[in-house]
Parts: C-alpha cells; structure tokens; sequence
C-alpha cells in the first residue's frame, strides 16, 4: 500500500510527506491534505425463507468474495439515500424499510491506495416480488445464505470483516430478543 505522492499536487516540490495515515503536508508551500475517513453502507436483507442476500463482488478489492449491498455514501447525501441508491444500483431494487443495526470501521484497498472507512449497517426489507438485476461490473451474481448460528456464519466467504461483524451481531441481538 503506497498512501503517498511523489510530488506536492500544489507547487510540484518533492517535499510532501504523509506525516499522518491520513494527513499530507508539503514543507514548501504549505500545502495541507487530509485523506479522512469516508462513510459507506450496508445492508443486511433477508429474504422470505430466511436467508441473507448476498452479493458476490466482480471488482478488486476481494472479487469474488460475498458482501453485503452497498457501498461508499456520495457528497451530501445522508446514509440512509445512499442504501436506496446503491441497493437501486447493485440489485435493481430499492428497499422499502430500513433500521440501523451498527456501525464499524474498515479497511478498503483499491489500486494500491489504502482507504480508511466507517461502514454503517443497516436491516432492510424488499419489496414482495421484487425481482433483482445485478449491476454489470459490480456485482458477478446473488447468493442466498442460511447465517442462523455463528458456525454458519464463519462457512461465508465475506468480503469484509465489518459485514461478519455486522452478522455477529445480528445474531446475538436476534438470541436475545
Ligand atoms: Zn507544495
């Protein structure tokens, strides 16, 4: 992972360091870029016989592994517009309920650049019937999983661990309740 530039995007001096993960300073112009933490969703549907709608990812990072939904929330919109959207985009249905589950940080590398996220979970719901369309590109295809206890749950190839911790959850809550 290379968080790092060659030359000061400003004034093009070689004095630019990444003096934080996600802080750079140029020592010449003064230069000041902050890299923060970007927003992104998930959603966690379950479908009519009590599986867990996943997706399998056609993109680097983790193809071909399974995730939730979602994806990073897009200059202002609040969370909740970005699960409509990207559940919209990615399956081809909007949800029609959503309630917020929990929120954890991650990791998401693309292109040698490391990204730093606060993935914020959400339950929702589809519409009866609805019929879903994966997003050319983006999503390889679906897969409905069973994740009734945690020994189902560590069988799923997840992409992220903020999903698995997401699913743990879920399940503790749902024992509890
Ligand atoms: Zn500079």
């Amino acid at each position: 992972m290379k968080n790092d530039f060659t030359f000061c995007p400003s004034c093009g001096s070689k004095n630019i360091q990444n003096v934080r993960m996600r802080k750079w300073l140029c020592a010449d112009c003064g230069f000041d870029l902050y890299n923060n933490v970007a927003s992104a969703v998930g959603l966690l549907i379950q479908t009519a016989d009590g599986k867990i709608l996943l997706e399998k990812r056609a993109k680097e990072p983790r193809k071909g592994f399974l995730a939730f939904p979602g994806g990073f929330v897009d200059p202002d919109e609040t969370l909740e517009e970005a699960c409509v959207r990207e559940c919209r985009e990615e399956i081809g249905v909007e949800p029609v309920s959503l309630s917020y589950i929990a929120s954890f940080p991650n990791t998401y590398e693309y292109k040698n650049i490391q990204y730093k996220t606060c993935d914020v979970f959400f339950e929702a719901k589809l519409p009866e019937n609805a019929k879903l369309h994966a997003q050319e590109g983006e999503v390889l295809g679906f897969e409905e999983v069973f994740v009734r206890n945690e020994k189902e749950l560590s069988g799923v190839p997840l992409a992220f661990d903020s999903a698995r911790k997401t699913l743990g959850l879920w399940l503790k809550n749902k024992r509890e309740n």
